[in-house]
């Protein structure tokens, strides 16, 4: 079948990586439908403006009988699972509601592709994470986690993402689904939310150079990330279910870089050297768990789907400030 006879649905769709995913299908021709949540969801108006071309489903992922009714309406070849509470901090605050949505919710949507999809046509993409992995000493590769590393989460996001990771892999094995996890390293842009912190940093940095704001309260400046681009993983995911077989993936950068790493980045491209008078450590943002350092190898994934990243680490810094530059000099 052709891309342009394709279609897929999208849960997640009003995040970050959903709308770069429902951008990436709907250039290849794809019909693209979505599923929203919530009866007064402020994104609906915002996503059906920007996004006309995608059809919205109401449902949620708690709710398995609106996820079969999803399928019944969108008839897709594909899925990809997007929709999860995503945010480690949060999680620790609402771990039992991050357990429904981010661990059992995915297998509400397979339940619902396995009851809907009798031929086994539908191709299902699992947003997994490098959360998965946590960060130890014990267990950290020196190229970095790959497919077969050992898991060790360490936050309630984490350890439902790990459920999630095995429930998709247990239903490829056990119904013959064509499932893929993809093992995501940390991916940020301009859609990112502005509670995650690279984000939160490249919104602050626009308004104290507009005079907006005058500094910025976060956590633990220390930890690492595998940091890329959410426009070049939406390509890496679209690849996975392209493949003949169903298989899992990292996506990663291969490189790790320290929050501190990141202001420094940002806050040049506003001309300031020396941040600290900035930046003041709340104890509110700091996690009872935290992980370490996360770097990924991205090798499989490279060598297998050709996936190749084009924005590098700076770019992604200088491309997140200029945006949230744009958009608060329109307020002023
Ligand atoms: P995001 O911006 O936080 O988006 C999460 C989406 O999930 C939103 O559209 C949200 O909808 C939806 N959602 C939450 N609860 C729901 C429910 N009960 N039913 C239906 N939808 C619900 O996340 P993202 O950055 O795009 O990430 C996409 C996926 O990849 C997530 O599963 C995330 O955990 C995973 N991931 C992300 C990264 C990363 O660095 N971005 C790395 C690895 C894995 P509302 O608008 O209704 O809130």
């Amino acid at each position: 079948m052709s891309d342009t006879n394709k279609r897929a649905l999208i849960t997640g769709i009003t995040g970050q990586d959903g709308g770069h995913l429902a951008a990436l299908l709907h250039e290849k021709g794809y019909e693209v439908f979505g599923i929203i949540r919530g009866q007064h969801n402020p994104r609906r108006q915002i996503t059906q403006q920007e996004f006309p071309y995608v059809n919205l489903i109401d449902a949620d992922l708690t709710d398995q009988s609106s996820l079969v009714r999803a399928m019944q309406l969108a008839k897709p070849d594909e899925v990809y699972n997007l929709a999860a509470i995503s945010h480690v901090g949060y999680s620790f605050k609402n771990p039992q509601l991050t357990a429904d949505v981010t661990g059992k919710g995915v297998l509400n949507m397979l339940e619902a592709v396995r009851l809907t999809d009798k031929d086994r046509n539908v191709r299902f993409y699992q947003a997994s994470t490098s959360e998965m992995f946590g960060g130890l000493d014990y267990n950290r590769p020196e190229k970095g986690y790959d497919e077969n590393s050992h898991f060790h989460p360490r936050s309630p996001y984490g350890v439902a993402k790990l459920y999630g990771h095995w429930i998709t892999k247990n239903y490829r094995e056990s119904y013959d689904m064509y499932n893929v996890s993809g093992i995501l390293f940390n991916h940020e842009g301009e859609r990112r939310g502005v509670e995650f912190v690279t984000r939160k940093i490249t919104h602050a940095v626009a308004r104290i150079k507009l005079g907006l704001q005058d500094h910025i309260e976060l956590g633990d400046l220390w930890p690492k990330r595998d940091w890329g681009y959410a426009g070049d993983y939406v390509e890496g995911m679209w690849r996975m279910l392209q493949q003949d077989k169903p298989d899992d993936y990292v996506l990663a950068t291969g490189e790790t870089h320290t929050i501190e790493e990141f202001l420094d980045l940002a806050f040049k491209e506003i001309g300031i050297e020396d941040w600290k008078p900035y930046v003041k450590q709340n104890p509110a943002f700091m996690r009872p768990a935290e992980v370490d350092i996360l770097l990924g190898n991205p090798e499989k994934a490279e060598k297998v789907l050709g996936w190749e990243r084009k924005v590098d680490f700076p770019g992604l810094v200088k491309l997140m400030v200029e945006h949230d530059l744009t958009i608060e000099e329109t307020k002023i």
